[in-house]
């Protein structure tokens, strides 16, 4: 009785996220600008009853019951996870002090309109007063949330739970090794031809395209709709809505289409998720308090990035829907084989800007964000120190001289809304993909034949089967040990750049 009392409680839960995500795709979808400060207050009214609910006396008193009930089972059985993962979600939203919560909203707030004023002015120093107000908040809550080596592994748990800063500097100096001599050798190679990427695509057409991939890859729009936003994202409410959206520019065409695939590959995740999981906690991260069915921000990046990256730039993509995308802009690409389309849509140049950025650089932006993060949580670098240090770090990794601070350390709204920590899950996720992709087509040959035959179906159901039915029933780590047998290993993800890029640019 206790248990299923538990389910029913946690099922009120999720029915608030899933509130305020509504809420939030509204906001970021349909709203007039003028309802932003009202929605904000709902949000957060929303984000706190769910807070308050998770821990309340009748959720410990439901948890104490259930406990009891299920100590019979497997520790890997549904039931005994749920238990145990309310259990910890309850202890970790306790030991962060609500004074401390309000504080953190509340300079959240204000400090959006500073970062703001400062990125217009390209001047960090107005940034900086709130920003190192932000990083002692952040301390404050690295030390209340607990850790045992850097306070950094504290702030990442919420988003990447198992997460340590030790681990992720082994993690980013193997990809350097990796990674830099291609970056070196692709500046000084011939680029291959892209004008006709930034051709006038009218946005109808845009759309119409970037929905029929999104639909052709595995998404079902009988559960879900493709919108228009400035920034894309993919949100469920459960897996039968699940929606995403795109950003068309009408002399890029690329931005919508690969949008629209990446927020897909999130979907078809939460999607593919158990439906028996629905409403519990296996479908809501009762953690970072989002009603999501995904184990890891990272491991919801893997599938956005294998859908986008192993399948959407792959050759074999291209040279099955080259006819595809010629009959969706007539006239457009008449000049363009199904080879430069492949090599244009993976050209690889360093930029200073992370939202820019090709598969083989974009991983360098992120390692230079977490370093930096952890270096202001530990309190090895002052704020005052970030500009510089950020440049320095752009030159080493990338090549690039950083103009101005609006094109450099504050190009993301991230430390201005408080969230410090949510930046690995990137890379972390460009890992998992790679990984999970290489077991999946060299254990299973079939998959790969039907990918160059068009078939994503066996692909689509292997990623079901290993990865989106478990919901968040499995740890990240054990879910990738069930489906490829080890942890996570950059490996596959080196010598996917490596091949690809090598290939691409002629690199020898
Ligand atoms: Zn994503």
């Amino acid at each position: 009785m206790s248990y299923a009392r538990l389910i029913e409680a946690t099922g009120r839960v999720n029915d608030f996220l899933n509130a305020g995500s509504i809420l939030s795709w509204d906001a970021r979808t349909m709203m007039p600008k003028a309802g932003a400060e009202t929605r904000a207050k709902q949000l957060a009214t929303l984000a706190v009853a769910a807070r308050n609910l998770l821990c309340s006396d009748e959720m410990k008193r439901a948890l104490e019951g259930a406990e009891a009930e299920v100590a019979g089972k497997l520790e890997s059985s549904a039931e005994a996870r749920i238990v145990a993962q309310v259990r910890e979600a309850i202890s970790y939203h306790e030991r962060i002090p609500t004074e401390l919560l309000r504080r953190k909203t509340e300079l959240g707030a204000a400090a959006h309109e500073v970062w703001a004023e400062a990125r217009e002015n390209a001047d960090f120093s107005i940034f900086a007063p709130a920003l190192t107000t932000m990083v002692d908040i952040n301390r404050e809550m690295a030390q209340a949330i607990g850790f045992e080596d850097h306070p950094y592994d504290a702030l990442m748990y919420r988003f990447e739970p198992g997460t340590t800063t030790a681990g992720l500097s082994t993690l980013f100096a193997r990809l350097r090794d990796g990674m830099i001599p291609l970056v070196r050798a692709i500046a000084d190679a011939e680029k291959p031809r892209s004008d006709f990427l930034f051709r006038d695509y009218p946005v109808d057409a845009q759309m119409e395209f970037a929905l029929q991939m999104a639909k052709r890859i595995g998404y079902d729009t009988d559960r879900g709709r493709l919108d228009t936003t400035v920034h894309p994202f993919e949100v469920s409410f459960t897996r039968n809505d699940v929606r995403i959206t795109t950003r068309v520019a009408t002399d890029y065409m690329p931005m919508s289409l690969f949008g629209a695939l990446h927020e897909a590959g999130h979907a078809i995740y939460e999607q593919g998720i158990n439906p028996a999981y629905t409403r519990t906690p296996l479908a809501t991260d009762l953690i970072s308090l989002y009603a999501v069915g995904g184990v890891s921000f990272g491991a919801h990046e893997s599938q956005s990035r294998l859908w986008e990256n192993h399948v959407g730039r792959s050759r074999a993509f291209w040279a099955n829907h080259m006819g595809d995308i010629k009959a969706a802009y007539p006239g457009l690409l008449d000049d363009v084989t199904d080879e430069e389309f492949y090599r244009a849509v993976n050209r690889s140049e360093p930029s200073f800007i992370r939202v820019e950025a090709d598969e083989l650089t974009y991983d360098f932006h992120i390692m230079l964000r977490a370093e930096l993060e952890a270096k202001m949580v530990d309190g090895s670098l002052e704020v005052a120190e970030l500009p510089d240090a950020w440049n320095t770090a752009m030159k080493d990794y990338l090549g690039v001289d950083v103009p101005n601070d609006a094109q450099g350390v504050l190009q993301d709204v991230h430390w201005s809304s408080g969230q410090i920590g949510t930046f690995c899950n990137y890379t972390i996720g460009n890992i998992m993909a790679a990984q999970l992709f290489e077991t999946a087509t060299s254990e299973n040959p079939d998959i790969l034949t039907a990918l160059d035959g068009a078939n994503y179906t066996p692909l689509r159901g292997w990623l079901t089967d290993n990865v989106a039915q478990h919901g968040r029933r499995f740890t990240r780590d054990e879910l990738l040990e069930n489906a490829t047998g080890r942890a996570l290993d950059p490996e596959p993800y080196i010598a996917h750049l490596t091949r690809k890029f090598t290939d691409i640019y002629a690199l020898s």
